[in-house]
């Protein structure tokens, strides 16, 4: 049985009017337990509170109400948030902006230099080491981000759209990348994504969102075997199963 990392209970958050901005009730009754080494997409429209619910997982917001808990175990600092739009510092080089995670780490010297050659070497970024980030491109910039949250070999990943900024090649490439690094690793991957396609692609299980008030509709276990071939019957079925419950959903994809 595997250990329940995070679990959420009857989650509610509500962002009071402040400047101008109306109340939002975010999230209503959200209940969701994240399992040790799963890989977890939360999948819904635009606005549905994803991206907050991951935030609050993640320990960047607070819930207003209901219950959120963590595995003995469970180490923040031990956690990585890939954002995006990237969020990499403007004035630090592609080496200096994945080293920075590492701060503050108790890992000897030497063995901090070896993680970051290695994992610059995993995202194809070593002859970019000193370059700044205006001098990538936006599938440069991700990888950047992505070689940052591995940088510390996490217990758990967080991550935001990782791929919707870039383009179709690129976004397969680092997909391949990623499922490879959550493989070795066995990292806990939680993703938010609006793309049905690459939650069938990625996921273990599918957490569906239904419209604001966000809250969870149904979770799918996805068991296709791995690796998969996405324009396959039985893939082209886990979709259909996942567009019937978003169907009723106003913009979806
Ligand atoms: P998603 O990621 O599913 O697109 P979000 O979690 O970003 O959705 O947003 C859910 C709802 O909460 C939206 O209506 C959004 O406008 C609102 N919201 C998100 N962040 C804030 C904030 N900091 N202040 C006020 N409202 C917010
Ligand atoms: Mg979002």
């Amino acid at each position: 049985m595997s250990i329940p990392v995070i679990t959420i209970k009857d989650l509610t958050k509500i962002f009071p009017k402040k400047e101008g901005r109306r109340r939002v009730e975010a999230l209503k009754n959200v209940n969701l337990t994240v399992h040790e080494g799963e890989f977890l997409i939360l999948l819904g429209p635009s606005g549905c509170g994803k991206s907050t619910l991951l935030r609050i997982m993640a320990g960047l917001d607070t819930h207003t109400g209901g219950h959120l808990t963590f595995d003995t175990n469970y180490n923040p600092q031990k956690s990585s948030f890939v954002f995006q739009n990237f969020a990499i510092l403007p004035w630090l080089t592609v080496a200096q902006n994945i080293s920075l995670n590492l701060i503050g780490n108790k890992v000897p010297q030497k063995e901090q230099d070896e993680r970051v050659k290695h994992i610059l070497n995993v995202f194809e970024l070593t002859t970019f080491k000193d370059r700044f980030p205006h001098e990538l491109s936006g599938g440069m910039k991700q990888r950047v981000g992505l070689a940052r949250a591995f940088v510390i070999n996490p217990q758990t990943i967080f991550l935001d759209e990782p791929f919707s900024e870039l383009d179709f090649f690129t976004a397969q490439n680092l997909r391949q990348i990623l499922l490879t690094l959550w493989e070795t690793q066995k990292t806990t991957v939680v993703m938010v994504s609006h793309y049905i396609d690459e939650a069938v692609l990625l996921a273990d299980r599918i957490a569906v969102f239904s419209g604001r008030p966000g809250t969870i509709k149904t979770i799918i276990t996805n068991e296709l075997p791995r690796p998969r071939k996405a324009r396959s019957a039985p893939f082209f079925a886990v979709e259909d199963t996942l567009l019937k419950y978003l169907s009723d959903e106003k913009h979806i994809i």
